[in-house]
């Protein structure tokens, strides 16, 4: 069972082919973060036209990496949102394109569904499942209860981790993204400004890091008034624990809650190394297995897709020619026992 994966939501061009829903056969992603590096975020527009230039490139690179020819494939899967309405229509018509002149068929796949999948390539699932969802534009706890069911349990209230990360590097003056240079900082830092945590109501599985967000923008600001020098290193460690210690404490009091046999990562901040390395300690001294995938499949790429697109094929979800990119779409489940 082949099937293509292309993903094209944000500011990642990628195109991937998995065999029977968990060995990577290829995995190209072709990444714009250069081309929006100087405006300090992704850029819409720019996004777009990324896409276009290099949609066709990275499927035919998938193919021709793979050895695979489009008549030994099965299915075409494709992200059908949240994202960029612009940059997913080129994924989304590249699809269409693909699996009408090869007549597969076409499934379109929800992107944090993907993200979730991507651990799947790594580690099978084993339900039920906790997913802590951490990403540019997502944070959220996800109870998996057989394999295409989602059960929201807690959600960002205002910035996802992702985005208090960008934010936060903007501060520093640090270049997007900035998720992966504060994660550095921190690391190598010798010291931590205490930020507050925001823990929400006692019995909430939500996230909010807004708040966060501000005090290190005023730490930043009553420093400079004050002609005081502010170190970088220890505003990044400081930021990044709080971000680590909320996110550790809810995913483990959920874990726990709903007895899952398997807690997983996903999504780009689930390349951080604080925490991953946090997240590892308590589920070890808890009993609980802990996965998270490889760095290369935390952030966004097409293997994830066709991941979760091959549960769907399996599951007999199929989509017509209708269809059409989803920028605000909920991840529903596909399959409800
Ligand atoms: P979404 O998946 O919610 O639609 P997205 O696709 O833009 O959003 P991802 O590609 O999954 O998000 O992740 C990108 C985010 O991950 C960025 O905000 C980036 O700063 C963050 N990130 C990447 N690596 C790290 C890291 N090591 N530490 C913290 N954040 C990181
Ligand atoms: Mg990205
Ligand atoms: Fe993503």
């Amino acid at each position: 069972l082949y099937v293509l994966g292309i993903e094209s939501s944000c500011d990642e061009t990628a195109a991937a082919i998995i065999k029977n829903g968990t060995e990577i056969v290829s995995n190209v992603v072709a990444s714009q973060i250069e081309s929006h590096k100087r405006f300090g975020g992704v850029v819409p527009e720019i996004a777009s036209r990324h896409h276009v230039e290099n949609v066709t490139l990275v499927i035919e690179e998938a193919l021709t990496k793979a050895g695979v020819q489009p008549s030994d494939l099965d299915a075409v899967c494709v992200t059908e949102g949240p994202g960029l309405v612009g940059a997913l229509l080129i994924g989304i018509n590249a699809a269409k394109a693909f699996a009408f002149a090869h007549q597969l068929p076409l499934i379109g796949t929800h992107h944090i569904a993907g993200h979730i999948y991507a651990n799947h390539l790594v580690q099978p699932m084993e339900f039920p499942l906790l997913a802590l969802v951490v990403s540019g534009g997502h944070t959220e706890l996800v109870l998996m209860k057989e394999h295409g069911s989602f059960e929201l349990i807690g959600e960002t209230r205002d910035d996802a981790a992702g985005e208090a990360y960008d934010k936060v590097a903007r501060v520093l003056n640090i270049s997007y993204p900035g998720g992966p240079k504060i994660d550095q900082m921190a690391h190598e830092s010798d010291g931590a400004v205490n930020f507050p945590r925001v823990w929400l109501e006692a019995d909430s599985y939500d996230f909010s890091f807004s708040g966060l967000k501000s005090a290190v923008i005023n730490y930043q600001h009553n420093a400079i008034q004050r002609g005081e020098e502010v170190n970088p290193h220890h505003v990044a460690k400081g930021f990044q624990d709080s971000v680590v210690e909320v996110l550790t404490a809810k995913t483990l009091r959920a874990a726990k809650e709903y007895q899952v046999k398997q807690v997983i990562a996903a999504g780009g901040v689930a390349a951080n190394k604080g925490l991953r390395a946090s997240l590892e300690k308590v589920f070890k001294e808890e009993g609980i297995p802990f996965y998270v995938p490889p760095l290369p499949l935390c952030t966004d790429n097409a293997a994830m897709i066709a991941a979760a697109g091959t549960e769907m094929f399996k599951s007999g979800v199929r989509s017509d020619w209708s269809l059409n990119g989803r920028p605000g779409m909920e991840l529903v489940s596909w399959n409800r026992k």
